[in-house]
């Protein structure tokens, strides 16, 4: 994916929404000039100052020119006020005839003196976001779709510990902000590890946050091809850019990528990166942690560690139960 196309697309973006906020402005101009007459001859009024303007700004006599600006000003302040009492007198808001922009610093013209507004690299990170994941089984795993009654012959205390996982990651989804905590997720293969940061990134998603979920190894492959790769195609693409602008991580399945020293520098930058300017992720891995540290050093994994809200998975292999039971249905 080039990144100038991701660029255009949230250009393209903004400047639809520019667009919907003018002709929304004009729509209800025209519905308030046809609905109250009165409304149409105060516009009428304010049109014809504007026009005054001009004429008095030729005036040489700085006194007179002073004090007929002066009139000007009350005139078009009053016009505006009787605009304003005939809306509201009607059932409409005050500010019903103004232009309603998204974002307030740039008018959705995405630039703020000359700089790109906030809101143009939100949009930037979405649309990058969304082409990533354009290819994963996000749809299937949602909160709904998620039982614990795989969970039910566990130990009380471990049945208790998934409860109270799966609570706290419903709570994090609905109260997500990019200043979230990160979580690390911890268990064997099969446990909901998966399907619980996929539910998560559907709330997070719908929500209009920039959310990247890929498995590790997908992840660094990208990352290794664009750098390696002669093809112009992958090397103006930014997938370690993306991946440390989005609003929140998640990076599955940490462990099963190849050991390389790529690798190992790519997940220094990744996570130090979203660490040091409080991005949340959610990393999950089948590895014990003493493989983890084996793996990556202590000064990853440890900080990493430190960061994050930790969970550790219960239970026998989901995957495997939900298999027998559709057998047992066949
Ligand atoms: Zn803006």
């Amino acid at each position: 994916m080039y990144q100038r196309e991701i660029y255009a697309e949230a250009i393209a973006r903004i400047d639809k929404r520019r667009q919907l906020a003018r002709l929304t402005q004009e729509q209800h101009t025209d519905q308030i000039r046809q609905e109250f007459p009165e409304a149409a001859e105060i516009e009428r009024q304010l049109h014809q100052t504007c026009f005054s303007v001009l004429q008095v700004s030729r005036d040489t006599d700085e006194a007179s020119r002073k004090k007929r600006l002066e009139d000007i000003r009350k005139k078009t302040e009053t016009a505006d006020q009787m605009l304003r009492i005939i809306l509201t007198e009607n059932g409409y808001p005050t500010d019903y005839l103004d232009v309603k922009y998204t974002c307030g610093i740039c008018n959705d013209s995405g630039f703020s003196n000359g700089i790109p507004c906030e809101c143009l690299k939100r949009e930037i990170a979405k649309v990058g976001a969304e082409r990533m994941n354009a290819n994963a089984m996000l749809t299937l795993c949602n909160f709904e779709s998620f039982s614990l009654d795989y969970y039910a012959d566990l130990p009380a205390e471990q049945f208790t510990a998934m409860q109270k996982i799966f609570t706290q990651c419903k709570t994090y989804a609905e109260q997500f902000s990019p200043n979230s905590p990160s979580i690390f997720m911890s268990g064997r293969t099969g446990l909901g590890k998966t399907h619980l940061s996929l539910a998560i990134a559907n709330v997070v998603l719908e929500k209009g946050w920039s959310v990247i979920y890929d498995s590790a190894s997908a992840l660094i492959r990208k990352i290794e091809q664009e750098k390696f790769s002669r093809t112009p195609d992958a090397q103006t693409s930014d997938t370690l850019g993306m991946l440390l602008d989005c609003d929140l991580l998640i990076f599955d399945d940490f462990g099963t990528e190849f050991d390389t020293s790529f690798t190992k520098s790519v997940l220094y930058t990744l996570f130090n990166g979203r660490l040091s300017n409080g991005k949340p992720t959610i990393i999950s891995t089948n590895l014990e942690l003493k493989d983890l540290q084996e793996r990556y050093g202590d000064r990853i994994v440890s900080r990493l560690i430190a960061s994050c809200q930790n969970m550790l998975f219960y239970g026998s292999d989901i995957r495997f139960k939900k298999w027998k039971k559709q057998l047992n249905q066949t």
